[in-house]
Order: C-alpha cells, then sequence, then structure tokens
C-alpha cells in the first residue's frame, strides 16, 4: 500500500476553498448544519459532504462565482468521484456547475416520526406516565424518575443524556453537582433557571451511571418527543457527546469538534451542542481553549441567539 503523502499547504487550501464553493454564499445564518472542515491531515469525503447539505437557494448564486473558483480540481487529498462523475480538462464551466448542482440535492435530514395525537396531553400527565414507565430494564433500578423540570412557556430547552444519582434521589433534574455548575453557567450569561426547562433523554438513571443505551434511548424518546411537542420550543441545547450523538445522528463528529454549532436535530428544532457540565468539571482550566473557556463562548452564543427570538 502506497505510504500517505503529508498534504502541502496549498493542497489544505485547496481543499477547504472547494468546500466553500459547494456552500451558498448566504450560508451564514441560513441553515443549521454545519460542513465539517478537515483538519490538518485529515481526509474530507467531498461526496459525503456534498449529500449532508440541507436545502439551498439554487444555481444563481454557483453562477456567480468567480470563474477561477468553478474550475479548480479537486485536491488529492478528497475522496475519488465516481467515474461517471468526473470532469475531464474538457469539461465546460457549464458540466461543472451541472455537477456541484447535482451534488448539492437537497436531502431532508432524519426526523422522528410523528407520534400519534393523544388528547388532552400536558407535562404533568408524561411525567405520571413515566413514573409508572416498565418499558425499559432501568425501571427495576430506579429510585426516582426524573420527567425534567420548567415552565410549560420556556423556549429553550436543555436535553442531557440521562439523570444521575443525585437527580435520582430527589427525581429533579441537574441537582448534583454537574447541576450546579449547569446553574452557575446560565447565571453568569444571564439564564434565569425558571425560564429554561431542563431535562434528559432517559427518565430513569442507568446504574453506576453508565452510558445509556440506544435501546433504552429509543425505548424513552416518545416521553422527549412528547414533552417538546408540547413546550414548541424555539431552540435545543443538547449537554455532552452522548445526547449530541443521538440527538443530531451517529454520524456526528464528537462534542470537542461541534460544540457551539447549531443543528437541526431529530426533533427538527435548531439545536446547539455543547459540553456536558460533568465533563467541564473535570476539565479544571479555565485558560483561554480550554473545555470551560469553550463552553462560556458557547452559552454567549446561545443567549444571543434567545434574546433575538
Ligand atoms: S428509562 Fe424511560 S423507557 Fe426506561 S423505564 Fe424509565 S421512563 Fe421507561
Amino acid at each position: 500500500m502506497a505510504a500517505k503523502r503529508k498534504k502541502t499547504d496549498d493542497e489544505s487550501i485547496e481543499a477547504i476553498d472547494l468546500i466553500t464553493l459547494l456552500t451558498p454564499p448566504s450560508a451564514a445564518g441560513c441553515y443549521e448544519v454545519e460542513i465539517q472542515r478537515p483538519l490538518p491531515g485529515e481526509e474530507f469525503d467531498l461526496l459525503k459532504a456534498a449529500a449532508d447539505l440541507p436545502d439551498v437557494p439554487e444555481p444563481a448564486q454557483l453562477r456567480s462565482l468567480p470563474a477561477a473558483s468553478t474550475s479548480r480540481k479537486p485536491s488529492a487529498t478528497l475522496h475519488q468521484l465516481p467515474a461517471s462523475d468526473k470532469p475531464s480538462p474538457q469539461q465546460s464551466e457549464q458540466d461543472i456547475e451541472n455537477l456541484l448542482t447535482g451534488m448539492r440535492k437537497p436531502r431532508k435530514p432524519t426526523r422522528l416520526q410523528p407520534l400519534p395525537d393523544i388528547a388532552d396531553d400536558s407535562l404533568t400527565r408524561i411525567a405520571d406516565e413515566i413514573a409508572q414507565c416498565q418499558k425499559c430494564d432501568l425501571c427495576k433500578t430506579r429510585n426516582k424518575t426524573v420527567p425534567g423540570a420548567g415552565p410549560d412557556s420556556a423556549r429553550l430547552v436543555f436535553i442531557g443524556e440521562a439523570p444521575g444519582g443525585d437527580e435520582d434521589a430527589t427525581g429533579i433534574p441537574f441537582v448534583g453537582r454537574a447541576g450546579q455548575h449547569l446553574d452557575k453557567i446560565l447565571a453568569a450569561a444571564g439564564f434565569k433557571r425558571e425560564e429554561v426547562f431542563i431535562c434528559n433523554i432517559l427518565k430513569c438513571r442507568p446504574p453506576e451511571n453508565r452510558d445509556p443505551t440506544l435501546s433504552e434511548m429509543i425505548c424513552c424518546t416518545p416521553y422527549l418527543q412528547r414533552q417538546l411537542r408540547l413546550l414548541k420550543p424555539a431552540l435545543i441545547a443538547c449537554l455532552g457527546n452522548v445526547a449530541v450523538k443521538f440527538v443530531i445522528g451517529p454520524e456526528s463528529p464528537g462534542i470537542t469538534r461541534i460544540h457551539g454549532q447549531w443543528f437541526n436535530s431529530i426533533f427538527d428544532i435548531p439545536t446547539m451542542a455543547m459540553y456536558h457540565p460533568s465533563f467541564l468539571l473535570r476539565s479544571q482550566g479555565r485558560e483561554k481553549g480550554s473545555p470551560n473557556w469553550q463552553m462560556w463562548q458557547d452559552i454567549q452564543a446561545l443567549k444571543q441567539r434567545y434574546d433575538s427570538l
């Protein structure tokens, strides 16, 4: 197998420019899913990135790009296009535009199936059903169920992965050390805890605070789906890697790469990926670039968007 050749700076720049080419010029603020730019030394799957692009205005904007941009050859770092899609040097600029337009075909993000209507549904009724729930084995080890807390007028919902020991003992979400850390972050950014809804994907604590399993999360999600249907929040903040990968999708990059970015989640609500406060507690540093520093930037960006609602 041929040894990997180190990319030159020019090749790296070319790869990033091509992504920019595939991104509508007015992308900022138009859609939620950001294209993941390759890290230095990382290969980038152009076709996958193109397929992931959401609905965008069609070709007028592409035609307005400078000719020099559309005539670039894909860099050596990009995956090979299928033979039938490869532009030959003889192909006209129009051919290349057609190719890029085809690659930008809208693809609807994954959404949850809508739940059947439930007459007189309410947050209280959902909490009562959760308290009786035996849909997964976590009902055997829980002390209290933790449905979530907050006003039914909340415009912002924070979603973690599962209750911990303190939450299992009290039935209230985010009341342990991690919850107190979240409270401080919220207060520092100008949020009142009473104005937001805070909950988890799972409503029962997994033993030893292990990660939730996929089947547990699938089992429990209809409760969260019903809560969100009633709340109709404008924004979601998704806390931690497990919750982010479930709410945004299993192919989502890790939280350290996508924190602070906005996505359309499976709930079809603009969602910001954020660090989980328990991770921040383990990361003591506050210096620039540290997770706590990054969280501070992210929560301020969240507050800014929240204030603009
Ligand atoms: S975790 Fe969810 S699905 Fe499992 S028992 Fe608790 S409420 Fe029911």
